[in-house]
């Protein structure tokens, strides 16, 4: 899998929102990272509100939207106070969590944002780039896929143990991250779901998206495993 970062492109973009929406653009054109499950992005800034105070805010993919098609309209602008004050909580149902996302808006016609915001936020890099890629999954569903991917990835990824998507595992990822996460760290790989990394700009975090799928492709030609063949495109989370 080849970087289709183009500087040229990339300098069109004026501010961090414009190459957020590049970046994600190029992760949605990559079918062997998205077919099977949407994916998605953020990127965290501030804003000054109303009042005159400056507000951490993320702007995360919202629901509805895919990546290959997105626009600065399909991001969702949460506040990350209550973000991170709801990745503290013991229990929250996923309604419960769906309804706290949307009250976390600046702008209340903005979409929903994705049930995986919480996990966005959490994660300290401004960028952050997630993505159900078939290589990671394939790695991680075959026997033993754990110590496979730890031996591939070794210290530059967090491992997060398989858990339903929605707040149980929106907890357990900013109750295990911090302890896990190194100097060398560039991402966190969700056991039997996919993979996230993360830069201090777009073009660290995308890059190191296609840096860790190659390896993992890589891993599997040389033993002579394929990937699935992709099917039906899924509605992403
Ligand atoms: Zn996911």
């Amino acid at each position: 899998m080849k970087s289709r970062w183009s500087d040229e492109d990339a300098s069109r973009c004026a501010g961090d929102l414009a190459l957020r929406v590049y970046t994600s653009r190029l992760l949605g054109s990559e079918p062997a990272l998205v077919l099977h499950g949407g994916g998605n992005t953020s990127v965290k800034s501030s804003i000054t509100n109303l009042f005159g105070e400056e507000e951490r805010v993320i702007y995360v993919k919202g629901s509805g939207w895919d990546l290959e098609t997105i626009e600065p309209a399909g991001f969702s602008p949460c506040r990350m106070q209550p973000l991170l004050a709801l990745a503290k909580l013991e229990t929250l149902s996923d309604p419960q969590m769906a309804a706290e996302l949307r009250k976390s808006l600046t702008d209340v016609n903005a979409p929903s944002p994705s049930v995986e915001a919480i996990l966005h936020a959490i994660l300290p890099a401004r960028f952050v780039d997630h993505t159900h890629a078939d290589a990671i999954l394939t790695m991680t569903n075959s026997p033993d896929g754990e110590h496979r991917v730890r031996e591939v990835f070794g210290d530059r990824l967090v491992y997060i143990p398989y858990v339903m998507p929605g707040f149980k595992l929106a907890r357990l990822c900013a109750e295990l991250y911090p302890g896990q996460a190194r100097k060398s760290t560039v991402g966190m790989l969700l056991l039997k779901h996919g993979l996230f990394t993360f830069g201090e700009n777009a073009k660290q975090s995308y890059e190191r998206m296609i840096e860790l799928v190659s390896l993992a492709e890589e891993y599997l030609s040389k033993r002579g495993a394929s990937t699935p063949v992709p099917g039906a495109r899924r509605q992403g989370s």
